[in-house]
């Protein structure tokens, strides 16, 4: 007998996960709130539920993968919610991005029906998810993630534990806060460079010949000369990370004066109806002030 995953979220990162478990033998059942985003998994074989208490049901694992807290609490501890049924003995493994503060509590809700809880965010993008190539940054016990392992090698190259519940979380907004200041900051550099009139190739090759060389930002540079800013990860979710850091960094009396002032910028991008592109379009609300247009300077 295959044994039963209960998964939650089928948008850009839950959907090739689920799928990939499947392809290894797990037998599926999701749960997704629009509905239609399921017909995918739903035609590889996955039972499809109509409620997040419906997927945990008898399921050995639970996975979930939503957009931010408020979803978080709606799948786990609203009506028809996971915690309805998350069996005794079974593991609920979270790798969204929220408080690590509400995932503690989660915890707390999983420990009193008699099941394990990781916080096991990810990082690695869409093409991580699609590859099973993404990095997790667990909290929760070590020998949850123990067992949790013949699951998680599934899905990602790299799993490293970061300590109790919420350490993982914790690990993840440091992490975004340094990739999104890291984007944006280029996209910075760029439009002075444009402005004053150095092409982004020849700023790209001065970049790609000097220590600011970084994978990231090889990797979203073509997006960004090409004004392709198709979603990999959306500019809202970046802004949402950012503002997770701020109130992680406020209860601990941690002071993030750059990306304090970077989640502004891209507050302002997604004001400007950036929200639902990949957050590389952070550039374009940059653009807009400086009154030139990178892309429009560049053969990539
Ligand atoms: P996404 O494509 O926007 O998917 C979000 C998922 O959350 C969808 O399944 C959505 O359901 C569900 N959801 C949102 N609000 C809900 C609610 N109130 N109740 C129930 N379900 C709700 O986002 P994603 O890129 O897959 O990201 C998911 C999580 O992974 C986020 O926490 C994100 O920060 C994190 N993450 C993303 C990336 C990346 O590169 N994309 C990388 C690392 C971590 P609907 O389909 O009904 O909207």
């Amino acid at each position: 007998m295959p044994q039963t995953i209960g998964f939650i979220g089928l948008g850009i990162m839950g959907q090739p996960m689920a799928l990939n478990l499947m392809q290894a033998g797990y037998a599926l059942q999701v749960f997704n709130r629009t509905a239609s985003k399921a017909e995918t998994l739903q035609q590889a074989g996955a039972k499809v539920c109509t409620t997040p208490a419906e997927a945990a049901s008898d399921a050995d694992f639970v996975i979930s993968i939503v957009s931010d807290t408020a979803a978080m609490e709606a799948v786990t501890l609203g009506p028809q919610g996971l915690m309805e049924t998350l069996g005794k003995g079974s593991l609920f493994i979270d790798s969204s991005t929220i408080s690590p503060v509400a995932s503690r509590r989660f915890a707390c809700h999983a420990a009193g029906r008699g099941a394990q809880m990781l916080d096991a965010p990810v990082t690695g993008s869409k093409h991580g998810a699609e590859r099973g190539e993404l990095t997790f940054m667990i909290g929760g016990e070590r020998a949850a993630m123990d067992r949790a392992m013949s699951v998680l090698r599934v899905l990602g190259k790299k799993h490293i534990y970061c300590g109790a519940n919420g350490a993982g979380l914790s690990a993840k907004l440091a992490q975004n806060a340094i990739q999104a200041t890291m984007v944006e900051v280029f996209c910075e550099g760029f439009v002075l460079a444009a402005k004053a009139g150095v092409a982004p190739a020849v700023m790209m090759e001065i970049i790609q010949s000097s220590m600011a060389r970084a994978a990231l930002t090889d990797f979203k540079a073509p997006f960004i000369f090409k004004g392709d800013f198709t979603p990999y990860f959306p500019l809202k979710l970046m802004h949402k990370d950012l503002e997770l850091a701020m109130e992680a960094a406020y209860a601990q009396s941690v002071v993030m004066p750059a990306a304090a002032a970077v989640k502004e910028v891209y507050g302002a991008a997604k004001a400007k109806g950036q929200g639902d592109r990949d957050y590389a379009a952070v550039i374009t609300f940059l653009e807009e002030v400086a009154g030139i247009e990178v892309r429009s300077n560049s053969k990539a």
